[in-house]
C-alpha cells in the first residue's frame, strides 16, 4: 500500500475504493486516491513542499526508524504525488506503484532497479526510441547481453528468451506502426525462466488494455501522454508486485531521485478524471479517420489495430478494448509529397508529441526515428511516406476535413 497520511484526514478513502470491486472505472478515475486535508476541500490539493517538520526530536527519530507513519522529504514520499500514485495505482489494480519525473524515468528505473551484469534482456526491435537507447547503448555497458526481436514473431521470442533472460522489455502497439505483441505468450515463455515482463502501455493506455491481467509484471507509463494529455506536465509511473515496488523500485528511486514535482502530480491526477472520456473520444475519432483514410485513393495503407484490416486485428481484439487514438498510414508518394500533405493542414499540428487533446501529426523517419539506421527503418516500416497521427478530441468532421484537404 502507498504513502502515509498522517496529516491528512479521510485516510481510508483509497482504501475504500481497493475494497470495493463494485465501484467502476469513472467512480475510481474521480475519486480514487483522494485524501482530504483538515481544510476539507473539494479538489485535492497541491503540498507545493520539498520538505516536513517534526513536532519533536523523538518524532523525527522515530520518523526515521519507520515507527511513526508520517512524511520526511518529496523526494521520497509528498502528498499530492501519492493521491496521483494511489489513484492510477487502484485503475490498474496493481500492488504499488511509484511515479517517476517522466515516463523515460520509469523505464529506466523499472530496468535498472534490478538488472546486473551477468543478465541478458529481450525486447522488439520496434520500440520507442528513448528505450532502445537504454537497451542497445546503455545496458550492454554494465555487462547485461541484449536480443533484439520482432515482436510479432513469437518464435522470435522463444528462440531469444533463454535462463540468463532477467527481462523482457515491450510495448504494444509500437511506435509508429502499431504492431501488437501478445502479451499472454510472451509472459507465459518469460515466466518459464524467471524473466520478469515489462510492458510499456503508452500507447494502449489503461483504458483500452491491462497488462497485468495478460500476464505482465511490471506496467510503465509516459503519463505525458494520455494521462495529462492536455500538453502540460511531464510524468511517468512504474506499477507491479508489492515487494518488487517496496524493495526494489523504491529504493532505487528515492536514492537516485527522479521525483515528481507535487505540481505535475495534480495535473496528472486531475487528468485521470477525464482520462476515460477523453481516451474513448479520442478512439471515436481515429476509427472515423482510419476509415477515412482507408477509402483515399492518395493513402497506400492504413495501420490502425481497431480495423479488420490490420495484419493482427484477432490479436488485438483479443487484448485490447479498442483500438488505440493513434493511427499510421502511408501515401502513395515521395517525401516531398508526404511534407506538402503535412504543410498544408490547418487543423491537425505537426509535432513528436502523442496522446493529446490536439490532434498531432508526425514524420516519424525525419524525427522520432531519424536515429534508426536504414536497414531498421526498412524492417520495421518506417517508409518516407510513413506518418503517424495521434488523433485528439476535435470535432471528427473537421480533423476528416483537413485530411481530406491536404490529401487532395
Ligand atoms: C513518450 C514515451 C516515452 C517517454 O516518456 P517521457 O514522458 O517523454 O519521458 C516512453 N515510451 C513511450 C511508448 C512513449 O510514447
Amino acid at each position: 500500500m502507498v504513502g502515509v497520511f498522517l496529516c491528512l484526514e479521510d485516510s481510508n478513502m483509497s482504501k475504500d475504493t481497493d475494497q470495493n470491486p463494485k465501484l467502476g472505472i469513472a467512480t475510481q478515475l474521480i475519486r480514487g486516491g483522494t485524501n482530504r486535508s483538515r481544510f476539507k476541500e473539494t479538489s485535492e490539493a497541491i503540498f507545493m513542499n520539498s520538505g516536513f517538520v517534526y513536532d519533536s526530536a523523538e518524532e523525527a527519530a522515530g520518523r526515521f526508524k519507520g515507527e511513526n507513519e508520517g512524511f520526511i522529504y518529496s523526494r521520497y514520499a509528498n502528498p499530492t504525488v501519492n493521491m496521483f500514485e494511489e489513484r492510477i495505482r487502484l485503475l490498474e489494480g496493481a500492488e504499488n506503484v511509484r511515479s517517476t519525473s517522466s515516463g523515460m524515468a520509469a523505464v529506466n528505473g523499472a530496468l535498472m532497479s534490478f538488472l546486473k551484469t551477468g543478465d541478458h534482456v529481450v525486447a522488439p526491435k520496434a520500440l520507442f526510441g528513448s528505450c532502445l537507447y537504454i537497451i542497445e547503448t546503455i545496458l550492454p555497458r554494465f555487462g547485461i547481453d541484449i536480443t533484439l526481436v520482432d515482436g510479432t514473431d513469437n518464435t522470435q521470442w522463444e528462440q531469444a528468451i533463454r535462463k540468463e533472460t532477467a527481462a523482457v522489455f515491450l510495448e504494444t502497439p509500437s511506435n509508429p506502426t502499431l504492431e501488437i505483441v501478445d502479451i499472454e505468450t510472451v509472459a507465459s515463455l518469460a515466466h518459464a525462466v524467471d524473466a520478469k515482463v515489462i510492458v510499456d502501455n503508452v500507447f494502449a493506455t489503461p483504458i483500452l488494455q491491462k497488462p497485468l491481467e495478460l500476464g505482465a509484471d511490471i506496467i510503465v507509463y509516459s503519463a505525458t501522454k494520455h494521462i495529462d494529455g492536455q500538453g502540460r506536465s511531464l510524468g511517468g509511473v512504474i506499477l507491479g508486485k508489492e515487494d518488487f515496488i517496496e524493495e526494489v523500485v523504491a529504493p532505487y528511486l528515492k536514492h537516485t531521485g527522479p521525483a515528481l514535482s507535487p505540481f505535475n502530480a495534480w495535473t496528472l491526477l486531475k487528468g485521470l478524471e477525464t482520462l476515460d472520456l477523453r481516451v474513448q473520444k479520442a478512439v471515436d475519432n481515429a476509427e472515423q479517420v482510419a476509415d477515412f483514410l482507408a477509402g483515399n485513393k492518395a493513402v497506400k495503407r492504413v495501420l490502425y489495430p481497431g480495423r479488420s484490416d490490420h495484419p493482427q486485428y484477432d490479436l488485438a481484439r483479443k487484448q485490447m478494448k479498442r483500438g488505440s487514438s493513434l493511427v499510421a498510414f502511408e501515401l502513395n508518394g515521395s517525401q516531398q509529397e508526404t511534407f506538402a500533405f503535412l504543410n498544408k493542414l490547418s487543423v491537425i499540428d505537426i509535432s513528436n508529441n502523442l496522446g493529446d487533446s490536439k490532434s498531432l501529426i508526425t514524420h516519424p523517419t525525419t524525427t522520432t526515428h531519424s536515429s534508426v539506421s536504414d536497414e531498421l527503418k526498412a524492417e520495421l516500416g518506417i517508409s518516407e511516406s510513413l506518418v503517424r497521427l495521434s488523433v485528439g478530441l476535435e470535432d471528427s468532421d473537421d480533423l476528416v476535413r483537413d485530411l481530406d484537404g491536404a490529401l487532395g
